[in-house]
């Protein structure tokens, strides 16, 4: 153990109650994220804070013990970037999960554990809407979509978390709780600081507060789906769709993807194409035709099989459900290790070619969904736990899809965040000079590398 029993004692006087576990059932629930990355350590307590005074009074106790701490939203992450370290503390932020809403200034003010879904249901009760929605939108926190910028299915058209963070309140590894923005849509005065700690994974400060940018309610969609009988064939009317607008959603299935998503819930899905691409469109009036006709145009011009258009909300939700669900579907297959590389969207293309002809060369099935509009992929490397031999290949194809990313232009996250999973990746991405300039503001803020350390970059 790194600390001593007196030293835990102090951490347990300074927060009383139930907000410091040590058991070690009640800990092990808090080892790992989605990825179940296999480097997590056990930590030596779990804190559940209640509030900013209790965050502030843990990390504190941490600095002046040396303790690494691991801030950690729902878990849902998946780069491993909620993984405990050995002889650390996991510092949780799940209870604090007060959502505020002003619809006069038109933001929410959100506490960090509550979830992302909590928000948009909170700001549709007055008639306003916070687009950033990540697959996991209901078992996700706003304090993890800050620290990982996280993105979704409508950033195609609306952006990321990062365009709609106004303010944030972030306990800094002196225990300092620095008030970063606020409600204001315009403010440049200063250093852009609140931008400095979105996409930070934990490593820079700890959210407990986040001031959100909220817009009025979304348009009603219409959807349009197309199959093709590559992925690549998909690629290329992605291309062509995104060089005249910018549908609302846009995104791709492989035949894999879509026949695990049949096994796992049956939808009707044709298993026998090479691809599936979801388009929608919720521009106003008779816009939305429009965009949907265009959709349809390019991807019959790349010579889709088959083309499909509703206006129906139910029936084109259950095409997005399809896609939202593909990764619990591809869990039920085997271990799986995910991918989250982008390229610019000229070279979507070659990327998924890439892909395709490293899951030939390496033996192991990799089927992808894509957030195709952003050019962002998950290529998910399927294999099997208890064959090593497997296991090999599949870290050695995660490797070679990351360095092809990176040939291309692209990058090696796009949304997922670079957690403990890609942090060896990640100097290929940025090289010496950016990877010095990182660790130089890793140092400032946090001398002591005691915020989730080995996440990102290690000392
Ligand atoms: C089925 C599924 C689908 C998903 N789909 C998407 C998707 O479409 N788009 C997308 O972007 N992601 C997606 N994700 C990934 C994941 O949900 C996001 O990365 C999410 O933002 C993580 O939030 P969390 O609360 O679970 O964070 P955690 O996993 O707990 O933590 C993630 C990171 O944030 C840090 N962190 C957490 N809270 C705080 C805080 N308050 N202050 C400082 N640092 C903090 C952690 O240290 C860690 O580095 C998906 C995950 C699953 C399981």
């Amino acid at each position: 153990m790194g600390v001593s029993v007196e030293a835990l004692d102090e951490l347990r006087a300074a927060l009383p109650g139930d907000v410091v576990l040590t058991d070690a059932d009640a800990v092990e629930k808090y080892r790992h994220d989605w990825s179940r990355d296999p480097t997590a350590g056990t930590p030596l307590a779990v804190i559940r804070a209640e509030n900013a005074t209790q965050v502030q009074a843990a990390v504190r106790w941490a600095s002046a013990h040396r303790v690494p701490v691991v801030p950690r939203g729902a878990g849902s992450g998946l780069s491993g970037g909620s993984s405990a370290v050995d002889d650390g503390v996991v510092l949780s932020l799940e209870r604090m999960r007060a959502v505020e809403i002003d619809p006069l200034c038109q933001v929410a003010v959100v506490e960090p554990g509550a979830f992302n879904q909590d928000v948009k249901v909170a700001a549709a009760a007055e008639g306003l809407w916070y687009p950033p929605d990540p697959s996991s939108s209901e078992i996700c926190s706003i304090g993890g979509n800050v620290a990982t910028n996280a993105g979704g299915l409508c950033c195609v058209k609306y952006g990321v978390t990062t365009d709609y963070v106004l303010g944030l309140d972030v306990v800094l590894a002196d225990g300092t709780l620095v008030t970063l923005g606020g409600k204001r849509i315009k403010d440049v005065a200063g250093l852009s600081l609140t931008k400095l700690f979105v996409g930070s994974e934990g490593t820079l400060g700890i959210v407990t507060r986040a001031i959100l940018r909220l817009v009025p309610a979304q348009d009603k969609r219409s959807t349009m789906v197309a199959t093709f009988r590559t992925v690549t064939a998909a690629a290329e009317a992605v291309v062509a769709i995104r060089t005249t607008m910018r549908p609302c959603l846009l995104e791709l299935m492989d035949r894999a993807t879509v026949n695990a998503v049949e096994d796992f819930r049956p939808m009707g899905l044709d298993r026998t194409v090479g691809a599936l691409l979801i388009g929608q469109s919720d521009a106003p009036g008779a816009a939305c035709s429009g965009e949907i006709v265009a959709m349809r145009a390019a991807c019959e011009a790349t010579g889709a099989a088959e083309c499909f258009v509703t206006d129906d909300a139910e029936e084109g939700e259950m095409f997005v459900q399809a896609r939202r669900i593909s990764f619990h579907a591809l869990e039920a297959r085997g271990a799986l290790l995910l991918e989250d590389v982008g390229v610019p969207i000229p070279l979507l293309p070659d990327l998924l070619a890439r892909i395709v002809a490293i899951s030939e060369a390496y033996d192991i099935e990799i089927p992808t969904v894509a957030h195709a509009g952003d050019g962002n992929t998950h290529p998910l490397i399927v294999y099997a736990a208890d064959d090593p031999d497997a296991e090999r290949r599949a870290h050695a194809a995660f490797g070679e899809v990351m360095a092809a990313a990176i040939e291309l232009g692209g990058t090696i996250t796009g949304e997922h965040g670079v957690g403990r999973t890609k942090a060896t990746a990640l100097p290929d991405q940025l090289g010496p000079d950016v990877m010095e300039l990182t660790r130089k503001i890793k140092g400032a803020l946090d001398p002591e590398w005691i915020l989730n350390p080995g996440a990102i970059l290690s000392r």
